[in-house]
């Protein structure tokens, strides 16, 4: 991908897919070369904020509540009873304001590799950083794979891979040596999330992501669709996997009675969210 930015609208290039995204823009509010990356904030006229990485959109005001809800609350409401979450990657920390949400969540370990996103989400992002002062939130900033490869067998209930693409600093954790970490990491009950990319644009990395999982040890995969509109295509999906068993129904009576707002997930949207069309069901059973 590439990105840029004339006076009134900021870009970003799908070279491979010979596409773009737009959004008109009022003024660029910030910039900062991390030693993993390049930041950047947007004023944008009908987004709110827009955070780019890269050259990548990562969120906007507007629109970022579909994708934090759906890469936390399905995989919340399919365990059982969700109590030690680690998010990786996640620096908006809008994830982690929706797995707060959970008062059964008794503690929340996000690391993200850089400590730049965080600070400028903080300041251009607050309603997104709401939750980081929680006294179950522990905010680490290191490299997710290595935290993944220490971390304490059967320890975690879920994990939550909210990263960038498979390249750069968040090509390791789309591996079957990272999968592996997080199986041993995991309880025996526990579920892996991973944002996984476009059905529509990365099939074959997606169906690639699967078949890692697989070869790592989870039992079974669940990939939910969702719309996602910055984002390339702007459909999107997260693949969940069950470390031990096959997954059963998720817990939708708790989902409708949930204490807590929602702007799109509730348990019909989850329902139909594991519906896959035919052409990725074909590519996931290599029809
Ligand atoms: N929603 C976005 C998406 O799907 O592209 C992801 C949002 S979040 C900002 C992505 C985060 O992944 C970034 O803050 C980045 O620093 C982090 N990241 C990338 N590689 C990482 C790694 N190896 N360990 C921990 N965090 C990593």
């Amino acid at each position: 991908m590439s990105s840029f930015h004339s006076p009134q609208w900021f870009t970003e290039v799908h070279h491979d897919l010979e596409s773009a995204y737009s959004l008109k823009i009022t003024e660029k509010l910030a910039e900062q070369q991390s030693p993993f990356q390049k930041v950047e904030i947007y004023q944008t006229t009908q987004f709110g904020k827009l955070m780019t990485i890269d050259g990548c959109t990562m969120v906007s005001t507007r629109e970022n509540f579909l994708y934090h809800e759906m890469m936390s609350h399905p995989a919340l409401y399919t365990h059982p009873e969700p109590k030690n979450v680690v998010i990786i990657g996640g620096g908006d920390c809008g994830t982690l304001r929706e797995v707060l949400k959970h008062q059964e969540v008794e503690s929340v370990h996000q690391i993200d590799i850089d400590e730049v996103v965080t600070r400028l989400s903080e300041q251009y992002f607050p309603e997104l950083c709401q939750s980081n002062n929680d006294v179950r939130a522990q905010i680490l900033f290191d490299d997710g794979i290595a935290f993944m490869a220490n971390a304490e067998p059967e320890s975690i209930d879920i994990v939550i891979v909210d990263s960038t693409d498979p390249v750069g600093p968040g090509e390791g954790l789309f591996n079957r040596a990272f999968y592996q970490s997080c199986l041993k990491a995991l309880r025996s009950d526990g579920i892996l999330v991973q944002q996984s990319e476009s059905p529509l644009y990365h099939l074959a990395l997606l169906t690639d992501m699967r078949n890692a999982m697989t070869a790592a040890g989870f039992s079974d995969l669940q990939t939910l669709s969702f719309p996602q509109p910055i984002y390339p295509s702007g459909w999107w999906s997260c693949t969940l996997a069950k470390k031990q068993g096959a997954f059963g129904d998720f817990r939708a009576v708790d989902a409708n009675n949930a204490e807590f707002e929602t702007l799109y997930y509730n348990s019909d949207i989850h329902q139909a969210a594991k519906a896959l069309p035919n052409f990725v069901k074909q590519a996931f059973d290599g029809t």
